[in-house]
């Protein structure tokens, strides 16, 4: 109940699905938690009181420089930051147009890029932080459709090796966290033809559990991975082994 005892953790995303679960874990196991997020849907009121909320758009650079000088002014440090948030389109690409592809990499991919830049500053002064970098099993392969979902799904594992590479001296560790199919609202709004589908392909036969991803991020932000930075942490009922 203590793995991240001490620790100041800034998750995005986090108002539901697969982000809520990391914040409450992570407070559960310890954490100072500040909970991120930007649309009404999100439900921030029924979060542990434990938990504080900041209105973060990933998207928006002003904004992340706001969020992440009033953690420091508040907490002293930034030592966690799990860039969570994320956003699917399913077009195939030839039905894309540049409107759709602008959004989802403006979130997915500039969204995480900005979340490092503006963590790194401090982590560098720190010496120390980890960076953990939500992809999917659709940064290492594919199915059809959801383009630019693929693009920056790819882009995010790849940009978690250069900031790891980068930044491996100076105490700061950055791995992807790479989910196969898990029940969130994110999918619950999917063609239930095509969930149906990647879980028949699931060696396991299931879908994971928000929670499951959670203690994945716990094992990653917590010094028991102090050895682990670049890695890809694939949580996927086995997907990716086939
Ligand atoms: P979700 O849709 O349930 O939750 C995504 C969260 O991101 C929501 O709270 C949403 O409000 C927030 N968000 C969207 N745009 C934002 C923005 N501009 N600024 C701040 N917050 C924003 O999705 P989820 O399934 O929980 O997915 C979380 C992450 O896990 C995503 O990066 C997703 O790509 C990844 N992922 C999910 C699965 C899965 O099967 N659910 C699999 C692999 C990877």
């Amino acid at each position: 109940m203590s793995r991240l005892q001490g620790k100041v953790a800034v998750v995005t995303g986090a108002g539901r699905g697969i982000g809520r679960s990391i914040a409450e874990v992570f407070a559960k196991e310890g954490a100072t938690l500040v909970a991120t997020g930007r649309r009404g849907e999100d439900d921030f009121e029924s979060l542990d009181g434990s938990i504080s909320y900041a209105q973060l758009d990933v998207a928006d650079k002003a904004a992340w420089e706001r969020t992440i000088a009033d953690v420091v002014a508040q907490h002293g440090r930034v030592d966690v930051l799990v860039n969570n948030a994320g956003i699917i389109n399913y077009e195939p690409l030839h039905d894309l147009d540049v409107d759709g592809w602008n959004e989802v990499l403006a979130v997915n991919q500039t969204g995480t890029w900005l979340g490092m830049r503006t963590v790194v500053p401090h982590m560098l002064a720190q010496g120390r932080g980890s960076i953990i970098n939500v992809s999917s099993i659709w940064g290492n392969a594919a199915v059809g459709g959801a383009h630019a979902y693929h693009a920056t799904k790819g882009a995010v594992r790849n940009m978690s090796k250069n900031a790891a590479i980068t930044y491996a001296k100076e105490g700061i560790r950055v791995n992807s966290l790479h989910p196969g199919f898990v029940a969130t609202p994110l999918t619950d709004s999917q063609d239930a033809d095509v969930n149906a589908y990647v879980v028949s392909q699931t060696p396991m036969g299931r879908a994971g559990t928000p929670e499951e991803i959670a203690y994945a991020a716990v094992y990653l932000a917590s010094d028991e991975s102090s050895f682990m930075t670049g890695s890809e942490l694939v949580v996927d009922g086995g997907y990716l082994a086939q």
